[in-house]
């Protein structure tokens, strides 16, 4: 029903994601500003803000990337928080360390290569876990959120960013040309890339919208599980606890 749709068979995904973000690693930041004309950094501060964290708490960030929500998180664990950076490509979790250590953020930190869907870590060993547009490149979703699951203390919480459904019927031919004819244009301009960004704009038509995303994470073993749209369901915040 979209024009540019195709299925990427799932056997072939962990590789192609793994590629798009390589080629994109460095660009990262100058793209996501470009293709939401720098949208994405009010979700992310209202993604944070909205977070159950406390000074002194441990934070894994999944996905984390070049670490844009690690650093807003760091400002609310304080001095005595930890911070872990988790991400499965090793060439973006490097720009993200990189970029942290620019901005003097060294201490408290750590970055672990890992895939989200078989964590490196004991059960309950976070206060709070953090996936921003991570979880739609997840192949085993399902897998991935009994992993936040398990490693959340209890009382932990679960938040999950990421692109949605949007709700405005007037609102979808618009979108639909931005993410397959703009975005794909930009890829090219900014990162030399059309094939990325156009990947991108499928996954995020694939992902559940949020109430079959909302009944995942309560089949994962999270409890009191809610979502709460932004920008008319662009994106969605889905939250969860562990008890
Ligand atoms: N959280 C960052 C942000 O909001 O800017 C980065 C988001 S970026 C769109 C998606 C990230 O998910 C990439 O860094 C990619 O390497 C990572 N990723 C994809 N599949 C993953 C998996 N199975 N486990 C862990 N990280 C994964």
């Amino acid at each position: 029903t979209h024009f540019g749709y195709r299925d990427v068979p799932v056997a072939e995904k962990q590789k192609l994601v793994g590629e798009v973000f390589s080629s994109v690693a460095g660009k990262y930041d100058l793209m996501n500003d470009a293709m939401s004309l720098g949208i994405h950094r009010l979700w992310k501060r209202f993604f944070v803000a909205t977070s159950q964290v406390r000074k002194g708490d441990r934070v894994l960030d999944l996905a984390g990337g070049t670490g844009d929500i690690a650093a807003l998180l760091k400002e609310r664990v304080g001095e005595t928080g930890e911070l872990v950076l988790g991400d499965i490509n090793g060439d973006m979790l490097r720009v993200g360390r990189d970029r942290m250590t620019d901005r003097g953020n060294v201490r408290g930190f750590e970055y672990v290569q890992c895939n989200a869907e078989a964590l490196p870590f004991p059960d309950a060993s976070f206060d709070l876990v953090t996936m921003a547009f991570g979880l739609r490149n997840v192949t085993d979703k399902d897998a991935a959120l009994r992993e936040i699951a398990r490693v959340l203390k209890p009382g932990g919480q679960a938040r999950v960013l990421e692109f949605s459904e949007v709700q405005a019927e007037w609102f979808k031919p618009i979108y639909d040309f931005h993410s397959f004819k703009v975005l794909p244009k930009l890829g090219s301009l900014f990162a030399g890339d059309a094939d990325s960004y156009q990947y991108l704009a499928e996954s995020i038509r694939k992902h559940p919208p949020q109430a079959e995303l909302k009944a995942m994470m309560e089949a994962a073993g999270l409890a009191r599980c809610s979502f709460r749209n932004m920008s008319a369901g662009i994106v969605a915040i889905h939250t969860g606890y562990k008890v």
